[in-house]
Formats: structure tokens, C-alpha cells, sequence
């Protein structure tokens, strides 16, 4: 009887990261779904599809209530490509509302998205910012994002 009890717990202990991600949003801070969407369609930089460039998230707050002063920064930061500033937000929750900065990046300069990542799967995500980068800024930030932080960009699409 206390074998089965414990192989239950045991069951139970290992469905439950499956359970929380099935219904919030997806746990790990990847974030393809959410930046995938806006990724159809030209660059601004040099008229490829922007799906060929590789991107990266690139910083992250809570978009909650509680945490507006940070949010508010990090929009500021945002707007005035303080790009090193900006890297300093990594803050994420998976049971509240985020916002996401990401990076895509071209030969002729690059992208900037900053996305709202919403807890609710039913909320859709929105778009505050799009905003094209100089290749000196994406420089910059290539040297403050990891190589392997970069999904590469598909050409085969
Ligand atoms: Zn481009």
C-alpha cells in the first residue's frame, strides 16, 4: 500500500510542470510564440522577409500593477535605445502578465519589438513598439546577448 502511495506522489510530482504550462502560458522564457507572429512580413532594414533574420529576447519585466515604476522605466529605456540599460530588466513571471523586449537582427542594421506577453491564454498578445536599429546599436547588443541566445532565422519559408 505505501509503495503505491509513494509512486502516486511521485506521479503527481512529475505532471505538475505539464499542468502549470498547459494552463498559463508556456513556462520556459523562450518566447517564440509570442514574437513569432510579428516576424511575417518585410524588414524595414532591407526588405527580406524578416522570418530569415535571427532574433533574440533581449530583456523582460512583469507588466503588473505592483511593478508599473519598473514597467515604466523599461519602456523609457525602450525609447531611448538605452539598449545596456534595458539589458538589466530580466525580471519574468509565468503567472503574470510580461513584457518582452526582443532583438532581430539584419546585415543592415536590425528591429526592436517590445511585446506584451499576457498570462491569460485567451488574452492576445499586443505590440507597444517597433522600432528599427542602427548596425552600430545592433552591435551593441550582439555583444551583450550570448551567441547561443540567437534563434537563427529560416530562409526556407
Ligand atoms: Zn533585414
Amino acid at each position: 500500500m505505501i509503495p503505491l502511495l509513494v509512486l502516486l506522489v511521485l506521479v503527481i510530482v512529475a505532471t505538475l510542470p505539464s499542468l502549470f504550462s498547459r494552463f498559463g502560458k508556456p513556462a520556459s522564457v523562450g518566447g517564440k510564440e509570442t514574437i513569432w507572429r510579428y516576424l511575417a512580413g518585410p524588414c524595414p532594414q532591407c526588405g527580406c522577409s524578416l522570418e530569415e533574420h535571427d532574433w533574440a529576447m533581449f530583456a523582460t519585466t512583469v507588466a503588473s500593477e505592483a511593478n508599473k515604476p519598473r514597467l515604466e522605466e523599461f519602456f523609457k529605456k525602450a525609447k531611448a535605445h538605452d539598449w545596456r540599460g534595458l539589458k538589466s530588466f530580466s525580471d519574468w513571471e509565468a503567472t503574470q502578465n510580461d513584457m518582452e523586449a526582443y532583438v532581430v537582427r539584419c546585415s543592415s542594421g536590425g528591429v526592436v519589438f517590445v511585446l506584451w506577453n499576457p498570462y491569460e491564454l485567451y488574452d492576445s498578445d499586443e505590440l507597444y513598439m517597433r522600432e528599427g536599429i542602427s548596425p552600430d546599436e545592433v552591435l551593441a547588443i550582439e555583444a551583450m546577448v550570448p551567441s547561443t541566445s540567437w534563434r537563427i532565422g529560416s530562409s526556407i519559408k
